[in-house]
């Protein structure tokens, strides 16, 4: 149940981060949790080939940064359903200590609020950060040459 619900909560961060991340930032998801039906051979090859126990759902790299996403369900730190395994703390610990940034989510909005945080978002549209370009293309008003810049 738990894994469903961290399913949705993972899709819906998915398709905000299509449309909401900047040109310079991509995002890929790391499959590493639920069962593997190979057992111990399974997860040995795996192991062999740098599948590391921990590792965060998500990961963005942005302009040289990288940013990795935990999902847990909304359940919070207190309950078990939506607490950290002791690898994925050793992974946020690596992580933090190589110069990324590790953040446990719980929800679309969270990660919205990280990203505004840390100025990671698509520029804005022309004529919602400059009011006077905004009336012109609405047929108000007038552009003064002076406010427009030319390089
Ligand atoms: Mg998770």
């Amino acid at each position: 149940m738990t894994r469903r619900i961290e399913h949705k909560i993972q899709k819906a961060i998915c398709e905000m981060l299509h449309y909401a991340l900047p040109p310079d930032a991509i995002f890929w998801a790391v499959p590493n949790g639920g069962s593997r039906k190979g057992g111990a051979i399974e997860g040995k090859r795996l192991k062999d080939e740098g599948v590391t126990a921990g590792v965060a759902d998500l990961h963005i790299l942005w302009a040289g940064r990288l940013i990795c996403l935990e999902v847990k369900t909304p359940k919070g730190p207190h309950s078990k359903e939506g607490k950290q395994s002791d690898s994925q703390k050793e992974w946020q610990e690596t992580v933090t200590q190589c110069g990324g940034l590790y953040a446990v989510v719980r929800s679309v909005s969270e990660v919205k609020d990280l990203l505004d945080m840390i100025g990671c978002q698509k520029p804005k549209r022309l004529g919602t950060q400059n009011n006077d370009i905004d009336a012109f293309f609405k047929g108000e008003g007038e552009i003064r040459s002076e406010r427009i810049p030319t390089e």
